[in-house]
């Protein structure tokens, strides 16, 4: 399997080759929609994957579909033609970014700024020093902490208070390999800003692709922190009472339940039960794209899908016609988050099925009455693929072997020990917890 996939790099699955598009930003016109659902069903097997980036893969391509599905996706700009550009644009904002609400609205727009960082990368001359992992997230400061999701920069706005009592200036202070810097881009400059940053960090990762995770471990967190902070202007550090604020790192919040935006009109969030949808699921996601919403899908970081812009009357038509095509709707159904990855029958490493199970699971706690949101993450192997963060409950298989754990509040890793169980005690032992 190629260890980061892109269009132009597919990754070989037990179920064919598997094509990541990155969407930065997540945002999908229903045309667009349309046009992916018809390239799965015309070159793959007709399934999407839902990623934990908000990104879509398409699974089951062949090699000889390959060549006409990228011609297809190029001629639709739905990928960029360099493939080194196009392994690097791993950039996340807020699904709920640009919407208006009465209370914890975004600062800032952040699709503008996922914009200008695909623009930024795509001509950047050093880009290539950047591992194809390398990933953005970018935060308004909105509702769903998005920061809070793995990456190696994050930028989250904030209002740094001015002189006078309504006066503040944009700015955006930066968090390396999840844990935030006393510093604060000013908006002006951001991307200059990410730029300089850039550079000086490829200068002390030498010869190896940029990553900040091995960068902070290699040369510790606070003396990369500290070899930032001497060429970035003094007024770039944030002042210290933001430097405490920063200090409590807060965690994700997908959104569960519909959400009035301030001119009235809703947002819904829609769950994939198995993190993947069908051709005709997209299809149809389109076509209630096209009628009920402002006109964009928006791609979650949770699997999931986001209608913003629908009518107070249309909120049942809506959840009807998504129901029909299989997507959850209701907030309880949505209290229980179920990850997976490929599992068995899509990747060569899974040790159990993931998929079926995923949703045998969701039928059996169906009636536990669950008002805490939990999420059960059901990765087949240790790498975790559907998420590297803590879950409620995870269950994970052991490369190489036919073993299978349980372990409560934890990540993938290798070496965990956990409760040992077998693919057909997994549910016994969920019905325990739950
Ligand atoms: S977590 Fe393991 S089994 Fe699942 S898709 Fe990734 S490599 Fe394959």
């Amino acid at each position: 399997m190629t260890i980061c996939p892109g269009i132009h790099d597919l990754a070989e699955m037990k179920d064919g080759l598997l094509a990541r598009l990155r969407l930065p930003g997540g945002l999908l016109s229903s045309e667009k929609a349309e046009i992916i659902a018809e390239l799965a069903r015309e070159y793959g097997n007709g399934e999407i994957d839902l990623t934990n980036r908000a990104n879509l893969q398409l699974r089951g391509i062949t090699a000889d579909t390959k060549p006409a599905l990228v011609a297809a996706l190029l001629d639709a700009q739905l990928v960029s033609k360099d493939p080194i550009h196009d392994r690097r644009r791993n950039i996340t904002i807020d699904p709920l970014s640009g919407l208006n609400f009465a209370q914890q609205n975004e600062l800032v727009d952040c699709s503008f700024f996922a914009k200008a960082i695909d623009a930024f990368l795509k001509a950047w001359p050093l880009r290539e020093q950047l591992s194809p992992k390398f990933s953005f997230v970018l935060d308004g400061g909105g509702r769903t902490n998005i920061a809070a999701l793995p990456h190696d920069l994050a930028f989250t706005a904030l209002r740094e208070p001015g002189a006078e009592s309504d006066d503040y200036e944009q700015k955006y202070t930066l968090s390396i390999n999840g844990s935030p810097t006393p510093y604060a881009y000013p908006e002006s400059v951001l991307i200059g800003g990410i730029e300089i940053t850039l550079k000086k960090l490829i200068a002390l990762s030498g010869e190896e692709p940029l990553r900040m995770k091995s960068l902070t471990e290699k040369k510790g967190r606070e003396a990369v922190i500290e070899e930032i902070g001497k060429f970035l202007p003094i007024s770039w550090r944030a002042a210290v009472e933001v430097e405490e604020q920063l200090k409590t790192h807060p965690i994700l919040q997908p959104l569960r339940a519909p959400l009035k935006e301030s001119n009235g009109r809703y947002c819904l969030p829609l769950l994939a039960p198995t993190g993947r949808l069908t051709h005709d699921q997209l299809s149809a996601l389109a076509e209630i794209n096209r009628q009920y919403t402002y006109g964009q899908l928006r791609l979650t970081p949770w699997q999931g899908i986001i209608l913003a812009g629908v009518k107070e009357p249309d909120i049942n038509a809506v959840w009807s016609r998504a129901e029909a095509i299989g997507l959850l709707t209701k907030e309880a159904d949505q209290t229980l988050t179920i990850i997976s990855c490929a599992g068995a029958s899509g990747c060569i490493h899974g040790v159990f099925e993931t998929k079926n199970k995923a949703l045998e699971i969701r039928d059996a706690l169906r009636n536990k009455g669950q008002q805490t949101p939990r999420t059960i993450h059901l990765s087949a192997c240790e790498k975790g693929c559907a998420s590297r963060e803590k879950s409620d409950c995870l269950i994970m298989g052991k490369r190489g072997s036919d073993e299978i754990s349980l372990h409560n509040n934890a990540a993938p890793a290798k070496g965990l020990v956990g409760e040992k169980i077998t693919a057909d005690t997994i549910i016994p032992a969920l019905k325990k917890l739950f």
